[in-house]
């Protein structure tokens, strides 16, 4: 089996960012940290249930839009892990509003928690990486970053933005042998779209292929996949795992 990598994951309290940790540490592909902002339950139960000496994880809280916090917890990280191999962009928010009624803190706080946390993540990762020869990084951005939707102006700039700023460093890093890729997941089954009523998943049906809201599991397996070396020949990809609906 390939060498065990050390992962950084946003967001892995619940969610997508959960089922990453957990595919990541149970398949035994990688040792890993993840921060989260504010489930110190979730958080504690989760290390909690992986503290056996077969796995290595640690649980820190930073607010990933805050450059000051991202500095000092990702020191953290390598001090626990020794270095990072993989990093995963996926801590985000949705404050949902039509444009004539979105407010300007609605609008900042949904760039600052999805977009600047990819920036403020990368850029302090990136010499690191750069000093250890080789990584893999990945953001997390969805199909709303690349169709629009309405009462998603703030969340669907930031999500488009990830797409570009992940092909321009794809551009920038990979003679560093660092790769930079982007999921884009559809309908996912968490927290965020917990609050869809029926008449709302029926008619998403009629938009899915697949006919089905998708599973956590099915973002984190494709996560796995551009974190490992059966991928080393792709970067700078954006991969819609939406069962068919953006083709
Ligand atoms: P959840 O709301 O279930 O979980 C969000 C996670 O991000 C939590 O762990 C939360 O921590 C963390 N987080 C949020 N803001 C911050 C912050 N400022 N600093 C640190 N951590 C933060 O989200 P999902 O699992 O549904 O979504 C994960 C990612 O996937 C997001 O980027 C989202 O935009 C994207 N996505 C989701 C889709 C879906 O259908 N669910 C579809 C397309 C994309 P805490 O628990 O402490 O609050």
């Amino acid at each position: 089996m390939a060498e065990k990598k050390r992962a950084l994951i946003t967001g892995g309290t619940r969610g997508i960012g959960r089922a990453i940790v957990e595919e990541f540490l149970q398949s035994g592909f990688a040792d890993v940290v993840f921060f989260y902002r504010s489930s110190d339950d979730a958080a504690n139960e989760l290390a909690e249930k992986y503290s056996s000496g077969e796995f290595k994880l640690k649980g820190i809280k930073a607010d990933v839009s805050d450059f000051t916090q991202v500095e000092k917890a990702v020191t953290e990280t390598i001090e626990f892990l020794g270095e990072v191999d993989v990093l995963v962009n996926n801590a985000g928010i949705t404050r949902d509003n039509l444009l004539l009624r979105m407010s300007e803190e609605e609008f900042d706080a949904v760039i600052n928690a999805n977009l600047k946390s990819v920036f403020n993540l990368t850029k302090i990762i990136l010499r690191p990486m750069i000093k250890q020869r080789g990584g893999s990084i990945i953001n997390i951005s969805s199909v709303v970053g690349i169709t629009g939707n309405p009462g998603q102006a703030n969340y669907s700039a930031s999500k488009a933005g990830i797409i570009g700023f992940t092909k321009s460093i794809a551009k920038e890093v990979a003679s560093r042998n660092i790769r930079v890729n982007s999921v884009a997941p559809g309908f996912i089954e968490t927290d965020m779209t917990g609050s869809l009523n029926e008449e709302q998943r029926k008619s998403l049906m009629d938009v899915i292929p697949l006919k089905r809201i998708g599973k956590a599991g099915e973002i984190a397996t494709v996560v796995k996949f551009l974190a490992s070396d059966d991928s080393s020949y792709i970067t700078g990809q954006v991969l819609t795992v939406d069962g068919g609906m953006v083709m």
